[in-house]
């Protein structure tokens, strides 16, 4: 890579672009809302049940211009999701600034193990085991999404959960490959526990990205 897209790339003028597309939004607080996605590749979290491996090396997926990006999220959203990989690997400032001149609601949904930036509408903070976000992340949480892979992970749930503020909502998701097994768990759980609900992954059963 050249020194001036690394340059762009570290002020956020650029990022590693994988997809973007308009669907509906599948899991957790907003369920069932429209929204433009904005996947950024690079991830080094290693959960071993990913469903995008594919974007874990930022290598394969064009540098792109930010705004670019923002103009097509213009074309269709009123709220873009911003997710990966792990997005927080980037700065985020700079498109966030621009989606939210241009009245777009941001969102997104990260691990937290990375610095924090970017001005977020709604932060999606998803835990995991290999590599635990860092403070600013549980701070800045409007809504923990542990998913829930077997037995031990409710445990890891509870944990995380007590690092969050009071205005966080809590969902536990099965992981998909364990969702026959899990899931009446979960039902069990939340029934139990009520300060959690159930976040399925609605957009695989419609069948839309
Ligand atoms: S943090 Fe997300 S993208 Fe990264 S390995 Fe885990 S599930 Fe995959």
């Amino acid at each position: 890579m050249d020194l001036k897209t690394q340059e762009l790339i570290n002020k956020g003028e650029m990022l590693p672009l994988m997809e973007e597309f308009y669907t509906i939004q599948g899991e957790g607080a907003h369920t069932g809302t429209a929204a433009y996605f904005i996947r950024i590749g690079g991830c080094d979290v290693g959960c071993h049940w990913c469903d995008v491996k594919e974007s874990w090396d930022a290598n394969l997926h064009p540098p792109t211009d930010t705004d670019i990006i923002v103009a097509n999220a213009k074309k269709y959203a009123e709220t873009v999701v911003i997710t990966g990989g792990e997005p927080l690997m980037w700065s985020l400032d700079y498109i966030t600034n621009l989606l939210q001149e241009n009245g777009i609601k941001t969102h997104i949904e990260t691990s937290g193990a990375y610095d924090f930036s970017g001005k977020w509408d709604w932060f999606c903070l998803s835990p995991k085991k290999t590599k635990l976000p860092l403070d600013r992340a549980y701070e800045e949480a409007d809504e923990l999404k542990m998913i829930i892979h077997n037995k031990n992970d409710f445990q890891f749930a509870e944990e995380q959960a007590a690092k969050v503020g009071k205005k966080c909502k809590l969902f536990l998701q099965p992981e998909w490959s364990k969702k026959e097994k899990m899931t009446p768990m979960i039902i069990d759980y939340v029934m139990e526990n009520p300060k959690w609900r159930i976040s399925l992954q609605t957009h695989k059963y419609l069948n839309i990205p």
